[in-house]
């Protein structure tokens, strides 16, 4: 709160001045007294023998000196104060982010100052000017320590996030219980080569600046990845996302820039509050609760049925008349959005971007400085409601006594049938029932024949016939590749593999060999996208949700988690508290 004092007392030492020029002024301008000599333009002009042309060399005189210094320093700082009142400590890890509007705003209140004032000026402005300094450091300062005793589990993403931020905010008593031998959840990689091949969540896209922040602080660097490219079955052959976007026929390249056009419109702004990873899946605007087929309809979108075959389905989203729009534009966002486009027409080499040293080491990284107990069986979680003496006790499989906590975060997957330890009320058992998934499996293989690339292939196959959608070709010079798959329930991991090999056979050589599986290597199958269906998104399921955060103690990870990406699997707990 006390930067907010200072920054009240910002404002109005501007107002003060403001007024003084106002009664003082010269030439009936709110302008500054200025004193020729102590002026440091005057001086580095004189200094290094500058010459301005025309009326410059005697700004000082000038009307348009004073106009020019006085708009510059009504325009830095009133544009400094409102993004220091936008700056939320609690959105940022710290508060410590420094946006490139933050320093260029700052810049200019000092150049504005330096340049233009007289030393009283000078003075005056550093007045006004430290509040908000102190403002901004006090939101810097080192979190209070705060003993509360919290229990995250799950060690996803999710669980890891929220407990590296709160342990970032002062809080010392973080624990984070898992039930794998590994920390990482639906993150994991496997060696091959001497290079990390990702099993599950893979690539990040411009809007993931949360994980890219958070990669910077813990010193894991990214690479752009491989260009996407389609295998055409029909054509039988590879075609660049350009060509990829218009390949069903229907639509021609203008239809297609113009519907892209058009959602980014919609992303930018009737729908940027919902399109932001951080704001979760409450208030969400109704039409997007519709499945994304009638939406695309009614938006008149429909020209982008190619790209977003690609973005959705073959991503594991499942089919259109199932997957409620919503999901689809918490995903793409705006700067998603855009850079999917941008990389994919050639324009810009940028994005997407995946872990040099692969998602389970960055989710290492993360867990390093954690308290994390692995291989942890929880038996029975028990909570009290009120201001119990022990908040909740979680009974841990092989331990006689107890973990008291004073509160919960549950980071897995809030399916209810893995939640059998849990004592849900009956409001949690009514929304955790509806949860529903697909199997999405990845199989890591030893190749021959394929081009480097994230390649999907087309056209899309029945996913009750359990082939691949595509798969991803990190090196040119490593003969390894990772097959996804969206499978339906009756199909094996077995049918799959045999799957992968028979459809390898329908695609020409290249490089003058076969196509083809000299070996599996790894393979793994994933309870994916953890989802509700149009319905439920329409009968407010998600502001349900939102309204148990706190309940006996507990706090899911805010909806914003469940769209299955990253960015979106960044819980905020500092909103909690
Ligand atoms: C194949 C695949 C590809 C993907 N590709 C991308 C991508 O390219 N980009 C992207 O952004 N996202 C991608 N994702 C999604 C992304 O990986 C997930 O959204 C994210 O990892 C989910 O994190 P989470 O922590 O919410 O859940 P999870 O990763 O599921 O973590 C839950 C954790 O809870 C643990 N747990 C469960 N029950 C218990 C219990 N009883 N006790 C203790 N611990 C328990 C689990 O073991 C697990 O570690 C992909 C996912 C998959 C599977």
């Amino acid at each position: 709160m006390k930067n907010k004092l200072f920054f009240k007392i910002g404002i109005f030492m501007q107002l003060v001045l403001l007024i003084a020029h106002l009664v003082n002024n010269r030439n009936g301008l709110p302008i500054p007294v200025v004193d020729e000599e102590s002026r440091l333009l005057t001086f580095l002009m004189k200094t290094y023998d500058i010459h301005f042309s025309g009326g410059w060399r005697t700004l000082d005189e000038t009307l348009w000196g004073y106009a020019i210094t006085w708009a510059l320093f009504v325009v830095f700082t009133f544009l400094a104060s409102i993004q220091v009142l936008l700056v939320k400590p609690q959105s940022r890890l710290l508060g410590r982010r420094i946006t490139f509007a933050n320093v260029l705003l700052w810049a200019g209140c000092l150049v504005a100052t330096l340049l233009f004032w007289s030393l009283p000026q000078q003075a005056l402005f550093g007045l006004v000017l430290a509040p908000f300094l102190l403002s901004y450091l006090l939101e810097w300062k080192a979190p209070k320590p705060n003993s509360t005793r919290i229990c995250v589990v799950g060690a996803g993403v999710s669980g890891l996030t929220a407990a590296y931020q709160l342990q970032k905010q002062g809080y010392t008593q973080v624990t984070v219980l898992e039930k794998a031998n590994y920390a990482g959840g639906k993150c994991l990689s496997v060696e091959h080569y001497g290079h990390p091949f990702d099993l599950g969540g893979h690539e990040m896209l411009a809007g993931y600046r949360d994980v890219m922040e958070m990669a910077a602080e813990l010193g894991a660097p990214a690479r752009v990845s491989i260009p996407p490219m389609v295998y055409d079955h029909d054509t039988r052959q590879y075609l660049n996302f350009k060509k990829a976007a218009v390949a069903s026929g229907k639509y021609s390249m203008p239809q297609v820039v113009l519907a892209s056009m058009k959602y980014l419109f919609l992303v930018a702004f009737p729908f940027r509050r919902f399109s932001k990873p951080s704001t979760g899946y409450s208030r969400m605007p109704k039409e997007l609760a519709m499945p994304l087929s009638d939406w695309l309809v009614k938006r008149r979108l429909t020209a982008l049925s190619d790209i977003l075959a690609f973005v959705v389905k073959v991503q594991g989203y499942g089919h259109f008349n199932d997957t409620s729009a919503a999901y689809l534009v918490k995903f793409m966002g705006l700067q998603n959005w855009l850079s999917l486009i941008l990389s994919g027409m050639g324009i810009s080499k940028q994005w997407p971007k995946v872990f040099t040293y692969g998602m389970l080491n960055f989710c290492e990284r993360i867990a390093a400085g954690l308290k994390v107990h692995l291989n942890t069986e929880i038996e029975r979680i028990e909570r009290q409601t009120g201001n119990a003496a022990e908040p909740v006790r979680i009974f841990i499989k092989g331990k006689p006594e107890p973990l008291v906590f004073d509160k919960m975060i549950l980071c897995t997957p809030l399916e209810a049938k893995g939640l059998g330890f849990l004592d849900m009320s009956p409001e949690e058992d009514a929304l955790f029932r509806q949860f529903t998934h697909y199997q999405f499996v990845n199989t890591v293989c030893h190749t021959q024949g394929l081009p480097a690339g994230v390649v999907a292939s087309i056209p899309l196959n029945d996913i009750q016939r359990g082939e691949y959608t595509g798969y991803i070709k990190d090196f040119t010079d490593v003969p390894v590749s990772v097959f996804f798959s969206l499978a339906s329930p009756g199909v094996t991991d077995p049918d799959l593999r045999e799957k992968i090999k028979e459809v390898l056979k329908d695609i020409p050589e290249y490089e003058g060999k076969k196509p083809e599986v000299l070996e599996f290597l790894n393979q793994k199958n994933w309870d994916y996208f953890p989802h509700v269906l149009p319905e439920a998104v329409a009968g407010g399921f998600y502001d349900k949700l939102e309204a148990l955060q706190g309940e006996r103690h507990t706090f899911p990870p805010p909806p914003r988690w469940l769209l299955n990406a990253l960015e979106t699997a960044w819980p905020m707990p500092s909103d909690w508290y």
